[in-house]
């Protein structure tokens, strides 16, 4: 504990980016059996509940762990509190700085670059999952699962969160055949081959269970406790929450594309019939009239089809500009970690 601490590898890590073989451990400390990886934004009012809790329970755990810490560039006093946390725990905690707000998905992509565990948890800096269910994923993985999603018990949100995500996760679970319960419940267990594999993916947005979902040989779920929040507001708008979902769906399922082409068949194909439905009317009983407004609709309903289409095609696109830009996922300003050497 006396061991002189400094903050070290202190810069720039721009190009933290792609496969990178897990960090190791230093030299004379044996590799952590247990990551838990932990994404912080704006959080300075639950954080001393979260450490008061996380480390005793962890504690009895009874084993070699680690805990990192990503402040996503929060504007608040996150950082300080997460540094004097380092200074009081420093042999089994990590902190890494962001330079600016880069989203939750892309913090914990950040902890899994850098963790050394052989099992990773990551876990929501909030307290909505009890630290304590920690030890119940464990257990499931040693019963031979590679990947531990988690459902919550009693979910403790708003009610039209509970039923905008009941069924989003209908809907993405037939468009992207993942199979997750409760995709909002980020309280999850890694095994270190799924966290290399993931580290292998350069993209830049995605939605991390859903990866390892892929990845996963045998994948389970437990269900978990969840309560509110302790302290502040949930950092996910409608808005995000919109902008999360399609991240979702988008990355991982080309479906909504080749719905839009089958319904453009469709559409066409019927459309050919009532023309010539038309032209037989026309030769059989006269031109009609009238009928404008029915044709307002039917124009109104395609344009809307044809700008849902657009704009779905729109959001493919943004997303592959965005790859190919090749641009750093995050910025890391500063890592705080102890200094083996
Ligand atoms: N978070 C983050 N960056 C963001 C938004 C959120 O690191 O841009 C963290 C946040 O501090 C928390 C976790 O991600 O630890 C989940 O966020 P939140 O509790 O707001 O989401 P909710 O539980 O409402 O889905
Ligand atoms: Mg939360």
């Amino acid at each position: 504990m006396n061991q002189p601490l400094a903050p070290t590898r202190v810069g720039y890590d721009a190009n933290d980016l792609r496969a990178q073989p897990p960090a190791s451990a230093p030299a004379g400390q044996p590799a952590p059996v247990l990551s838990v990886v932990i994404p912080v934004y704006n959080e300075e009012d639950g954080l001393a509940a979260l450490f008061a809790r996380l480390y005793p329970a962890l504690d009895a755990l009874g084993l070699r762990y680690e805990v990192i810490f990503i402040n996503d560039g929060s504007r608040d006093r996150s950082a300080a509190l997460l540094a004097e946390q380092f200074e009081k725990r420093p042999e089994v905690t990590r902190v890494i700085l962001f330079n600016g707000n880069f989203g939750q998905h892309r913090a914990i992509l950040a902890g899994f670059a850098h963790c050394r565990g052989e099992r990773i948890v990551t876990l929501d800096a909030d307290l909505q999952n009890p630290p304590e269910d920690i030890a119940t994923l464990l257990a499931k993985m040693d019963e031979g699962h590679d990947y531990i999603g988690s459902i919550r018990r009693q979910r403790q949100d708003v009610a039209w969160r509970k039923w905008a995500s009941k069924a989003m996760n209908r809907l993405r679970a037939k468009l992207t055949r993942i199979n997750i319960t409760d995709q909002g419940c980020m309280l999850r267990a890694y095994s270190r081959d799924i966290v290399s594999l993931i580290n292998q993916c350069g993209e830049m947005n995605t939605f991390i269970p859903a990866l390892a979902y892929q990845f996963a040989r045998s994948p389970a779920e437990v269900v978990v406790g969840h309560e509110e929040r302790f302290a502040g507001e949930s950092k996910y708008s409608l808005y995000s929450l919109i902008r999360l979902n399609f991240d979702l769906v988008t990355s991982f399922s080309v479906v909504p594309l080749q719905w839009f082409s089958l319904l453009g068949m469709l559409i066409s194909g019927g459309a050919g019939l009532l023309v010539l439905l038309l032209i037989g009317r026309r030769i059989v009983i006269g031109p009609e009239e009238g009928g404008l407004f029915t044709l307002f609709a039917i124009a109104f309903f395609l344009i809307g089809l044809a700008l849902f289409g657009i704009g779905l095609i729109g959001e493919y696109v943004g997303r592959i500009y965005s790859e190919v830009r090749h641009r750093p996922r995050y910025v890391i300003s500063a890592i705080l970690e102890r200094d083996h050497g």
